[in-house]
């Protein structure tokens, strides 16, 4: 069982925990995307043994009349063994979620990833449409030219700003200038997608931006926010637009909360005081 510590941003480590979470944000009109955390496996067998995780999930989810959605990392079901690997898994993930009616979100992780992810994300958007979607990262100098390319497929982009370290050489590594490209990318995605916008980010600047744009091109977007950051607004939000909360869970939490505990200082005050406490 995790600690009461780390259940501001984990729900829990098996699927139903992660269930219950999903119900009870459906209760605030928030909508779900679970991810079970795992990443980097260099061998086949926990890359397939996480998609089998995921496909069991995906019947579950089909059982329950919820707003709930997956998200998986590429190279949790297999990039870093092979393309061929994390096709195959991701094949069969995203078969599993067009039986049940269900949407597929493809994380993305650091940019040596990007060329295989968005590769597949066009590749499965095209044979399943509206059911797949994919991240794309602001900080990164590429992607003005994915977004354009992007435009036409039938399926979905969540902009963040990207959370890897990069080279200097292919990304913006200035907060300012990380900003300035996530309004450029938004602006450009609600000129010439049709609907199909998510603004993955807690920064309110970036979602009043979105508004507008709505308001001058009237395309359709929602909000993603993560589990345990800004839920007050997030509930708020979700009176006015779609938001849907990202929804870590699994026994592989640990890294993941000490990550979000770092990033931010009233977060390791969070931590501190929760510890002194008991
Ligand atoms: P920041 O620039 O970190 O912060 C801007 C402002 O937002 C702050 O000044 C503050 O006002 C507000 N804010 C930010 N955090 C908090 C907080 N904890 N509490 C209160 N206010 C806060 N990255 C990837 O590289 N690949 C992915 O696949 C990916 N998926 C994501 C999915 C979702 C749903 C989200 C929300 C993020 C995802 N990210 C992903 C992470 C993303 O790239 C950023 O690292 C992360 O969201 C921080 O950037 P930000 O836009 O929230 O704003």
């Amino acid at each position: 069982m995790i600690p009461p510590i780390a259940s501001k941003f984990v729900a829990g480590e098996t699927p139903a925990t992660a269930l219950d979470r999903a119900r009870r944000l459906n209760d605030r009109d928030v909508g779900a995307i679970l991810n079970l955390l795992g990443e980097h496996y260099d061998s086949p067998g926990p890359a397939a043994a996480d998609r089998d995780v995921y496909l069991s999930l995906l019947d579950d989810i089909a059982a329950v009349d919820d707003n709930v959605r997956i998200s998986v990392k590429p190279s949790q079901i297999g990039l870093d063994v092979g393309e061929e690997t994390f096709r195959d898994n991701l094949q069969a993930i995203v078969g599993r979620a067009g039986e049940h009616d269900c949407f597929v979100w493809i994380d993305m992780e650091d940019h040596t990833t990007t060329d295989a992810t968005l590769d597949a994300y066009e590749a499965f958007a095209r044979e399943h449409p509206g059911c797949v979607g994919v991240c794309l990262q602001a900080n990164l100098k590429r992607t003005r030219d994915d977004v354009e390319r992007l435009a036409d497929v039938p399926g979905k982009i969540r902009l963040v700003k990207g959370a890897y370290d990069e080279p200097t050489e292919i990304a913006y590594t200035e907060k300012s200038r990380v900003n300035d490209a996530y309004r450029e990318l938004l602006a450009y995605a609600f000129e010439h997608y049709d609907g199909g916008v998510a603004v993955g980010s807690h920064d309110p600047e970036m979602v009043d931006y979105a508004r507008d744009l709505h308001e001058e091109f009237g395309t359709d977007f929602e909000v993603q926010m993560l589990m345990g950051v800004r839920e007050d607004a997030q509930s708020d939000l979700a009176e006015e637009y779609e938001v849907w909360q990202y929804v870590p869970y699994g026994d592989k939490w640990l890294s993941y909360f000490y990550r979000r505990v770092m990033e931010r200082k009233e977060n390791v005050l969070f931590a501190l005081r929760a510890v002194l406490t008991g």
